[in-house]
Formats: C-alpha cells, sequence, structure tokens
C-alpha cells in the first residue's frame, strides 16, 4: 500500500543566526529563528514523513518546550523520523520539496540542499525534488520577514 502526506513549516528570519535549510548552511543576512536551527525545510519534510507513515508529527516528537532540543541541527529530527518510516516497514519512493521565500533564491543551492537530502533519508537524489517559489511580495515571505516549506512524500510497503 502507498502512503502519502504533505509537511508544511515556517520561520522567521533573525538576525546572528545562520540560515540552515534543507541541511544546508545557505550564505544569507539573516537567519531563521527557531527553538532548534530553525531549518523550516528540515521540519516540513520530517514532519510529511511522520504523516505518511502514521507515526505522530513534529510538535509530538520534538516538542519546543523541550530544552534537549534548544539549538539542535534538524538533521537530528529528519533522521529520527527516517528511522520511524523504516521501522513500520515502509520505504520512500519520493519526496518533492517547495521553499516559497522571496529570498534567498533557492535554484544556486538546490544541487547541493537535494545531496544533503537524499544522504540524511538514505535515497537516491533521483529521488528527491527540490525547488524555490516566490509569492510575488504578496504575505509574510513577500515581505521577507521570513519563509516557508512544503513538502510531500510518498511512501511505499516493503515486500516481505
Ligand atoms: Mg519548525
Amino acid at each position: 500500500m502507498n502512503r502519502v502526506a504533505l509537511g508544511f513549516d515556517a520561520h522567521p528570519f533573525g538576525p546572528g543566526r545562520l540560515l540552515r535549510l534543507g541541511g544546508v548552511t545557505i550564505p544569507h543576512p539573516l537567519g531563521l529563528r527557531g527553538h532548534s536551527d530553525g531549518d523550516a525545510l528540515l521540519h516540513a519534510l520530517a514532519d510529511a514523513l511522520l504523516g505518511a507513515a502514521g507515526a505522530g508529527s513534529m510538535g509530538e516528537h520534538f516538542p519546543d518546550s523541550d530544552p534537549a532540543w534548544k539549538g539542535s541541527d534538524s538533521a537530528v529530527f529528519l533522521e529520527c523520523a527516517r528511522d520511524l518510516v523504516a521501522q513500520r516497514r515502509l520505504k520512500i519512493v519520493n519526496v518533492d520539496c517547495v521553499v516559497i521565500a522571496e529570498s534567498p533564491k533557492i535554484a544556486p543551492f538546490a544541487a547541493e540542499i537535494r545531496a544533503r537530502l537524499a544522504q540524511l533519508l538514505r535515497t537516491s537524489p533521483e529521488a528527491v525534488g527540490i525547488r524555490g517559489t516566490s509569492t510575488n511580495s504578496l504575505g509574510f515571505t513577500g515581505r521577507n520577514e521570513g519563509l516557508a516549506a512544503m513538502v510531500v512524500v510518498l511512501l511505499e510497503a516493503v515486500e516481505s
């Protein structure tokens, strides 16, 4: 049986932080504020994996009230979600990621993010899609107050 889910996350920009997105550092004047490293793309991806696996949500597994996750590299969350998927005898078919931001532009970093996501998920890069879009100056992303990410994942049952 195939299982699909959507993940979404958004974080505000803030000074004095590296911009971490999709597990890579992107040169930008502002980083993303959050309890962890603020990596909205990894959060959306991990949430989509958990949803598709029927394994809860980011908020349940990694509440931002828990000091254990303060300043955490969000790769930890994704690796946990990946392992829960495997424990449920599911396999990632593909993931498709959209980053919604006025800046930075995603295209120059897409190959690096794709490679990093494939590495974290233990899939081939061909199973990972990543692209950016803007909201044409509308809303919080249009005002450059932060960015958002949406991810769709498709899982299939492992043949036994
Ligand atoms: Mg988040």
